[in-house]
């Protein structure tokens, strides 16, 4: 993110010279220095206070004042911080059956991992095992990761616009469309049809179906209630298994441990990352049904890292959990949702350039639009560097000058709070973003 100061300060300085930006030119990449936080606030080296509506990469869910989890981390690194996974510690054996405990239907064992990315990699490896075949099919409108396999399962325009370090793609991804209903030319039910089709023609091939059960970078897709259950009896029709990336979704974000819940859903593995640990500790999973589990009893698990099940990592996990429980987030995401929701639904109301609000709790977005009756969205960037546009680019700047952060994404301003946010904070949000969509109802 841009610098809030027109100087740089020595840290500042320091980072640009050294450090590579992600997901950027360099030239591009000016970053603001945050010295400190307090709950979902972000305090810059100027003494600038920002109101993070963003929850970073929808990821600090706990926003920064979970001082149970820190402590946990503490007293982790002090007794083991660390050992190799083929020991047991008591933070992974209780983090897994907690785990086993909160994801639905009878999702049993996790195998560990530090990304999102990496969670899905080990789940297309797991998939592959278990069913005898190699296709992963996935949606043109997702983000599954980063790396070859996880970023070929990715319809994402901003992997459509790379350079050739990352095209071409790893052989057997394949990908279906969204039950996106604003600005396209299939409905849901067709959408499904289609993928039906599809696994029908690959011929018995695929071994997974990977989706985000409400989509989150691309622009918070919502699905029909009854999309995801339908999805899975397709998949097992053709014998394959449903994969649903919660690495966004899950942890409390929509009201629900998991948006599979929400949506009635049991898939065969779950990954997950981000609000494991509230981002305290970067630590990611990928948990299998008891089925899919006891096939690995007496074949050959084929994969591991050295920092799978990192204890203090788990630690964290451990006291993140107690923490969404104790304090009631799944609730308060769940209700205060439902006031975001109304406040969203008079921004749709008052600003033309606003086309449609979607997501649910706390896992919110505006489509944005240059056209209310046909619904198009804003030119993309000239310069292709970001999936975003200018106009998004200028309301999200705006907001930002004002103290709110949000994440803008595909035309879309993603409204992502932690967990912990207060009706007082959205109003002062909503507030500001009512101001600066005067930017973005100008431009239509
Ligand atoms: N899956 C989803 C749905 C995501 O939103 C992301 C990251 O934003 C990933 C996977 C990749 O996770 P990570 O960045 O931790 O590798």
């Amino acid at each position: 993110m841009a610098s809030q100061s027109p100087e740089r300060n020595e840290i500042e300085q320091l980072d640009r010279k050294y450090t590579l930006g992600t997901w950027t030119r360099q030239q591009d990449f000016d970053p603001t220095q945050i010295v400190d936080t307090d709950g979902p606030r972000l305090v810059t080296a100027d003494g600038t206070s920002i109101l993070d509506f963003s929850s970073q990469y929808v990821c600090t869910s706990l926003g920064y004042d979970a001082d149970r989890v820190a402590d946990a981390v503490a007293e982790q690194v002090r007794s083991v911080p660390y050992v190799s996974p083929g020991w047991s510690t008591e933070p992974r054996a209780r983090l897994s059956e907690k785990l086993a405990e909160i994801t639905p239907g009878s999702l049993q064992k996790t195998f560990y991992s530090t990304s999102g990315t990496e969670a899905n990699e080990v789940a297309f490896k797991i998939a592959r095992a278990y069913t005898g075949k190699h296709k992963i099919l996935s949606r043109y409108r997702s983000y599954h990761g980063a790396t070859a396999a996880s970023l070929s399962a990715s319809g994402d325009p901003r992997r459509v616009a790379q350079g050739p370090e990352i095209q071409p793609e790893v052989p057997g991804m394949i990908k279906g469309p969204d039950p996106y209903a604003y600005g396209s030319s299939l409905d849901p039910a067709e959408s499904l049809a289609y993928i039906d089709e599809m696994l029908k023609l690959e011929g018995g091939t695929v071994a997974g179906v990977l989706v985000e059960p409400l989509v989150g970078s691309n622009g918070v897709l919502t699905p029909p209630d009854d999309y995801l259950p339908q999805l899975q009896q397709i998949a097992h029709d053709h014998g394959a298994v449903l994969i649903c990336d919660e690495v966004m979704t899950g942890f409390g974000r929509t009201g629900e441990w998991f948006a599979s819940t929400l949506y009635d859903a049991e898939p065969d593995i779950i990954t997950m990352a981000k609000g494991l640990t509230g981002s305290y500790q970067p630590l990611a999973a990928t948990t299998v049904t008891e089925e899919i589990a006891e096939y690995f009893e007496d074949t050959l698990l084929n994969q591991g890292h050295t920092f799978a099940g990192h204890p203090t990592a788990c630690a964290a996990g451990v006291a993140a959990i107690e923490t969404y429980e104790r304090e009631g987030l799944i609730e308060n995401a769940r209700e205060i949702g439902q006031y975001l929701t109304s406040k969203l639904e008079s921004l749709v109301e008052r600003h033309p350039s606003v086309g449609e609000r979607r997501g649910i709790g706390l896992h919110q977005g505006l489509e944005l639009t240059r056209s209310e009756k046909e619904r198009v969205p804003f030119e993309a960037r000239a310069d292709k560097v970001s999936s975003s546009t200018t106009v998004l680019d200028e309301v999200g700047a705006d907001a930002l000058a004002n103290g709110v952060y949000f994440y803008t994404s595909v035309n879309t301003i993603v409204v992502t709070p932690p967990l912990t946010i207060t009706e007082q904070a959205v109003d002062e949000a909503v507030d500001v973003l009512d101001e600066a969509l005067e930017i973005s109802d100008a431009a239509m």
